[in-house]
């Protein structure tokens, strides 16, 4: 059985709606994972922030405004009179629930229960859509199965068993719809697999029932080489290794969820993009193929915060770097670069939310230099470190201030480290001398 994921644009209209009806309408047996209508999610999460900001009037305002446009896409897509009647009915229960939240206690709970509602609209309407069109499909509900442990992990022996459950208890069908991104947590809340979690959620599943792909209907026709919001002349990869899809994703490729290889990265499942608007283009195809080596692909990540630690005393001084490497561990803080040199060490988090206590303790043992509003800027391909054409990025440094440089950790990854407002014009450059300029 394949798995298909279709993202917030690709449900996002009466029109996409009908696009994904034609793709996963071809009589075999599979399991389809939607997104939130696009927006949906945003205004969800601004509706949470009015009430923990105890703005109930522009909480209200933007919950009516929203279900007014979910009734006008219900009026768009479903003509039968009893299926319209029936979503709306669902549509504004959701929506009375919102309305309950607004004079409610602000807590996470309450927060992770308002950005569950986008989904669990999207599968309710496009099931009815189904319904409508005469093809059989049944509801999954993927708060009966999908769930996270303590470590905010998805619980895989609970999924496995929860989704086996849920399936012989659904109508036989050719087509099963599940929410993306929702789950539930240890104490039996409702949680969520993070921002793009739709991703997640379909590999997870993959990965549970050993799916024979997993395939990721989005916007765009695959993985590009390079960020299509920010760079020009972008062209889509059709292949890409596990590994080198899990450091795009992970180093901000937003096309997928950080997380969306690995569930399924061991058994070896294969994982397809795919365009909603564009069926017949390729895509990328992304599983344990390694062929093709040098640069394929580069991706930006923001919100990095660089920390340099120089002591004169590092000089010929052993076990100074594991007295720093604590200081993080005693924090739960990951480090995703690092360079040294004889009298300082700086390296990169890209979570500061225990920085204050991190440079406290640092300062104990060295000066600190903090600078926030950094990007790393990663660049991906099989043995690229050895690649003769690699030295071109270098041509780079005529160009940009680089900040941090780190060449040589995994044969496959080279990343640089720059200001945040250096950015775009760094991706377009070396967009330019890797894969544009002959030089
Ligand atoms: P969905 O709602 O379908 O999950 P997303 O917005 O999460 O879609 O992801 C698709 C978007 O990712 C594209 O429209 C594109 O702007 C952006 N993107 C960023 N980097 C890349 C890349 N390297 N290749 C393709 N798309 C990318
Ligand atoms: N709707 C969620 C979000 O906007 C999950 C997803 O789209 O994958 O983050
Ligand atoms: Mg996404």
């Amino acid at each position: 059985m394949k798995v298909l994921k279709f993202g917030g644009t690709s449900v996002g209209s009466v029109e996409n709606m009908q696009n994904v009806k034609n793709i996963i309408n071809d009589g075999e047996k599979k399991v389809v994972v939607l997104s939130a209508m696009s927006g949906t999610t945003n205004h969800l999460v601004a509706i949470a922030q009015n009430i923990a900001d105890k703005k109930t009037d522009e909480a209200l305002d933007s919950i009516n405004n929203l279900h007014e446009t979910y009734f006008q896409t219900v009026d768009k897509l479903l003509f039968n009179e009893t299926l319209n009647k029936d979503v709306k009915a669902y549509v504004s229960d959701v929506f009375n629930f919102l309305i309950a939240c607004t004079y409610k206690e602000f807590s996470k709970v309450l927060e992770n229960s308002i950005l569950a509602q986008g989904e669990l609209l999207s599968t309710y309407m496009f099931n009815s859509y189904l319904k409508q069109e005469g093809v059989k499909s049944a509801l999954l509900p993927a708060l009966n199965f999908m769930r996270i442990n303590a470590e905010n992990e998805p619980d895989m022996e609970s999924i496995k068993a929860g989704f086996k459950a849920v399936l012989n208890e659904a109508e036989p069908s050719d087509i099963y719809i599940t929410q993306g991104f929702i789950c539930l947590d240890v104490n039996d809340d409702i949680s969520n697999l993070q921002r793009g979690g739709s991703d997640y959620t379909a590999t997870i599943i993959g990965a549970a029932i050993k799916a024979e792909e997993v395939q990721i209907w989005t916007d765009i026709d695959g993985m590009h080489n390079n960020d299509p919001r920010y760079v020009d002349n972008t062209k889509p990869i059709s292949n890409l290794s596990f590994e080198e899809a899990a450091e795009l994703a992970y180093f901000g490729a937003k096309i997928l969820h950080p997380q969306t290889v690995t569930p399924v990265r061991d058994d070896n499942i294969p994982v397809r993009l795919k365009n909603t608007m564009k069926p017949e283009a390729y895509g990328t195809l992304i599983n344990s193929d390694h062929s093709e080596v040098g640069v394929k692909a580069m991706a930006a990540k923001d919100n990095i915060t660089a920390i340099k630690i120089k002591s004169a005393r590092m000089l010929n001084a052993h076990g100074f770097l594991k007295k720093v490497f604590e200081v993080f561990e005693q924090y739960q803080t990951s480090i995703d670069m690092i360079t040294t040199s004889e009298v300082a060490v700086s390296l990169t988090i890209d979570n500061d939310a225990n920085l204050e206590n991190i440079i406290a303790e640092l300062e104990k043992i060295a000066h600190i230099e903090v600078d926030k509003n950094q990007s790393i800027i990663c660049l991906v391909g099989h043995c690229i470190v050895n690649h003769p054409e690699t030295h071109k990025l270098f041509q780079i440094l005529q160009d940009v201030k680089i900040r941090m440089i780190s060449y040589g950790g995994s044969n496959n990854n080279i990343s640089l480290l720059v200001d945040t407002k250096d950015k775009i014009n760094t991706l377009q450059k070396l967009n330019d001398y890797l894969f544009e300029l002959v030089v």
